[in-house]
C-alpha cells in the first residue's frame, strides 16, 4: 500500500474548535529512500514549505493590521474602505506581499486616502532576523561574498539581500552601536572589581584614497582570581575603533568597558598593550581611574618579533637570539639588549638586520615596560594575551586583508568593528534586539 503525507493548514476557532478553512499545502510521497539524498525534504522544498506557512500566516495577520481610522484624520469626515494595498515584507527566507487595508475620505474636496505599507506601521519592511543574519555575513565577508552566501542559504537570489542593501543595514546597526559605546554605563550596570586585565593593540590599515586609519583593539577582563583567568573567558569586553580622533573615541569606549568590568578607584588595573604609542595613550585614560595602573609590555607580541627575526638565521644566530629572549624572560632587558647588539653585528643580510634593528628599537622603546616575566608567570599574574584571544590581527584577515582592493572609508571599518566587538564579547546575540528600535510607528488597535 502506497502512502503520502499531507501538510494541512487549518484556521480553527479556539472557543469552539470549528475549522474556519483548511487547505493543503503540499504532499510528500512516502518511499524507501534509495540514498542519503532521498532522506527528508530538500534544501529548496523546505525553503518552499516555509514561504507557503508563513503566507498563510501573514494573510491571516494582515486582517489585524489596522491604524483604526474612524474618520478623516484631515477634515474629520467619514471615511470609507478602499480596496488593498500591496506592501513587501521580507522575512528570514522568503519574501511576501501584505495586503493592507487601504481608506479613503468620503468628502469628495478633501480626498485623503491612506496609503498602509509595512514601512508606515513598523518603520521597516525587514524582519529583524534578517536584518541580524545581513549583519553576520556583512561584517565577516565582503558585502558581494555575503551576498552570495545569502542567496544560497535560501536557493534565490532576493533583492533585499543586495551587496548595496547589506553594507547599509550593516553601517546603520555600526552606527547605532558606536554611539551606544559612548554612553556611560548606568550605575546599576557598575560594580567593583579589585583586579582587572586590559589589553590594548593597534594596527594601521590602508583606506580610500591611500589615507591610514589607526585600528585599536581593547580587552578588558576581570583578574580577580588571576589562577582561574580561562574560566572568565567568555566574560571578556572587546572594544574597537578606527576614528583618527588621537584616540579620544577609543579611550570613551575603553573607560566605559572598563567601568562595566568593575572599574573602580581602588582596582589593580594590569595594562598589556602591544607597545605602540597609539596603545601606551590608550590605556592611559584609566590612569585616574584606579588605584594602580601596572604597564607591561605583551609578551605575547615580543615572541612574534623574536620569530619573525629567527626565520632563516644561521643556528649560531637562532641560539643566540634565543639566549636574548630567554634573558629578556627573567627581566634583564638591558642585558638581553646587549646580546642583541652583538647578533646585529655579525648579520650581513640587510633584511634580517633590518628586522633586529626594529626588534631591538621595538624593546628600547618599551624599557619601562619590560617586566620579570619568568616571576609573573610563576605567581600567576597576568603578562601576556592569549593566542586564543579575538586579537585585531584575526578580525582584520578576516574581513580587510583579503580584499585588497576593497576601498573603505573610516567611517565603513569603525562601524564594522563595532559588531565585531560586540561579537567577541558574546553579547552580539543577546544583545541584537536593544539594537532595533521594535516600537510600531503607529499604533495598531
Ligand atoms: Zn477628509
Amino acid at each position: 500500500m502506497d502512502y503520502e503525507l499531507r501538510v494541512i493548514i487549518e484556521k480553527v476557532s479556539i472557543a469552539n474548535q470549528a475549522t474556519i478553512h483548511r487547505e493543503n499545502i503540499g504532499a510528500f510521497g512516502i518511499k524507501k529512500p534509495k540514498s542519503i539524498l532521498d532522506l527528508g525534504l530538500r534544501h529548496t522544498e523546505q525553503i518552499s514549505l516555509l514561504t507557503q506557512l508563513q503566507n498563510f500566516l501573514l494573510a491571516e495577520q494582515s486582517i489585524l493590521i489596522d491604524p483604526g481610522f474612524t474618520e478623516c484624520p484631515k477634515c474629520g469626515e467619514k471615511i470609507s474602505k478602499n480596496g488593498f494595498l500591496k506592501s513587501i515584507f521580507h522575512a528570514v527566507f522568503s519574501d511576501h506581499k501584505l495586503r493592507l487595508q487601504k481608506h479613503r475620505c468620503k468628502n469628495p474636496d478633501c480626498n485623503w486616502q491612506s496609503t498602509p505599507t509595512t514601512h508606515t506601521f513598523f518603520g521597516t519592511d525587514t524582519h529583524p532576523d534578517l536584518v541580524k543574519l545581513q549583519c553576520e555575513q556583512g561584517v565577516l565577508n565582503s558585502y558581494r561574498m555575503a551576498e552570495t552566501y545569502l542567496a544560497k542559504l535560501n536557493c534565490q537570489r532576493r533583492s533585499v539581500n543586495n551587496h548595496v542593501q547589506i553594507r547599509m543595514i550593516t553601517n546603520q546597526i555600526g552606527e547605532r552601536l558606536s554611539d551606544w559605546n559612548k554612553i556611560p554605563p548606568s550605575p546599576s550596570e557598575i560594580g567593583v572589581t579589585h583586579q582587572l586585565i586590559v589589553r590594548v593593540e593597534g594596527e594601521s590599515i590602508l583606506l580610500k584614497g591611500k589615507q591610514r586609519a589607526e585600528v585599536m583593539l581593547g580587552r578588558i577582563s576581570k583578574g580577580d582570581d588571576l589562577a582561574t583567568e580561562s574560566d572568565h573567558k567568555n566574560d571578556a569586553s572587546y572594544v574597537m575603533s578606527a576614528i583618527n580622533d588621537q584616540q579620544l573615541t577609543m579611550k570613551t569606549y575603553l573607560l566605559n568597558a572598563a567601568f562595566r568590568q568593575g572599574l573602580d578607584i581602588g582596582t589593580h588595573v594590569f595594562a598589556i598593550t602591544d607597545g605602540t604609542r597609539n596603545s601606551w595613550e590608550v590605556v592611559s585614560a584609566l590612569q585616574s581611574h584606579c588605584q594602580k595602573l601596572e604597564l607591561i609590555l605583551d609578551w605575547f607580541h615580543i615572541c612574534k618579533k623574536f620569530v619573525r627575526v629567527r626565520q632563516g638565521l644561521n643556528l649560531v644566530l637562532t641560539n643566540g637570539l634565543k639566549r636574548a629572549q630567554s634573558i629578556l624572560w627573567q627581566g634583564y632587558a638591558n642585558d638581553a639588549l646587549y646580546v642583541l647588539a652583538s647578533i646585529q653585528s655579525e648579520i650581513i643580510d640587510e633584511t634580517k638586520l633590518l628586522q633586529i634593528r626594529e626588534l631591538r628599537e621595538y624593546l628600547q622603546m618599551n624599557l619601562n615596560y619590560l617586566a620579570n616575566y619568568a616571576v609573573k608567570d610563576q605567581t600567576n599574574m597576568p603578562y601576556m594575551s592569549d593566542v586564543a584571544d579575538f586579537h585585531l590581527e584575526d578580525c582584520l584577515r578576516e574581513r580587510h586583508r583579503k580584499q585588497k582592493k576593497m576601498q573603505w572609508t573610516q567611517e565603513g571599518v569603525h562601524n564594522i568593528l563595532q559588531i565585531r566587538a560586540m561579537m567577541a564579547s558574546h553579547e552580539w546575540t543577546d544583545r541584537f534586539l536593544e539594537l532595533i528600535d521594535l516600537a510600531p510607528a503607529i499604533e495598531l488597535l
